[in-house]
């Protein structure tokens, strides 16, 4: 009996019969003249993390943004869970939500962690965790509590809850932000270079952090200069060149054996 062969048809048999968590077809995005994504696509099956590496200006975070229309996209399409969002013209060309109610459902089945955070400077930690489950999903307020608290103890700061985010370190506010997140229990969670604003000593706590939720099995895509995570925790690497993918594969490949120079460049670069 071949068990290696057995275990592949099975692997295969449960991915082909999944809807993908987060499907996202040929988009593009030009800003004025400057066409800055060229057709990019990708696709996130359910427990996938994904990192998107790439030099600066190639694209990476309007990628992420055009995902939950933070920046709207010229041409493409966007599905969660197999929902395509209904997307149409806007006054500028660009494709921008043509469903109101949609868009606040499938935005909230996309969590985003920004890289300066972007918590609510007026509100303690807890009531930035409450706000849009309470909000957004339609919680009581002591539901939305108690699922904050059991994330801000997963997270490691439930002990800060009640202070304003200007009274904890860059690290706790990041960890609070992924709390704040996980909350709305998304279906993708997406970063935009979650540590790139953090001392260095402190990056590794959020990486801890992102670390445990991928052995969780979250889906996430995460847009990263942070090699060593791409390449122990991803399942794909995505390298994204001048607004194209332009290298993509298991990080065992993508490190080890790129197809692209300008991928191995980068590489070489940034290990
Ligand atoms: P990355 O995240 O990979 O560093 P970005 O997606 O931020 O790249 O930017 C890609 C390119 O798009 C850059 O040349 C940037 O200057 C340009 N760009 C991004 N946002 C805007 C904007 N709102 N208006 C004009 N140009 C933009
Ligand atoms: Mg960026």
């Amino acid at each position: 009996r071949n068990v290696g062969v057995e275990h592949e048809a099975l692997g295969m048999d449960m991915i082909s019969s999944g809807t993908p968590a987060l499907e996202v077809t040929d988009i593009h995005k030009h800003f004025g003249g400057t066409d800055v994504l060229k057709g990019v696509s990708l696709t996130a099956r359910d427990g996938d993390v994904i990192s998107i590496i790439g030099s600066s200006g190639s694209g990476k975070s309007t990628f992420l943004r055009c995902i939950n229309l933070l920046e709207h996209p010229n041409r493409g399409s966007i599905r969660v869970a197999g929902e395509e969002m209904k997307l149409k013209p806007g006054k500028d060309g660009a494709l921008e939500a043509a469903d109101a109610k949609q868009i606040t459902r499938l935005r909230a089945e996309i969590g985003f962690v920004f890289q300066n955070f972007n918590l609510w400077s007026h509100m303690t930690i807890l009531e930035n965790v409450i706000e849009a489950p309470i909000h957004v999903l339609g919680l009581s307020r002591a539901e939305a509590v108690e699922r904050a608290e059991a994330l801000l103890e997963k997270v490691g700061i439930s002990e800060r809850r009640h202070v304003y985010p200007a009274q904890i370190s860059g690290g706790q506010k990041q960890r609070a932000a992924i709390a704040r997140a996980l909350a709305m229990r998304p279906k993708v969670l997406l970063f935009d270079e979650p540590t790139s604003a953090l001392d260095p000593e402190l990056v590794s706590e959020v990486l801890a952090v992102m670390r445990k939720l991928a052995d969780e099995g979250t889906t996430m895509l995460v847009v990263t200069h942070e090699m060593g995570f791409a390449r122990e925790v991803s399942s794909k690497v995505v390298f994204l060149h001048q607004g194209r993918i332009e290298e993509e594969g298991a990080p065992a490949q993508v490190f080890q054996n790129p197809t692209s120079d300008r991928c191995r460049q980068f590489l070489a670069s940034h290990l």
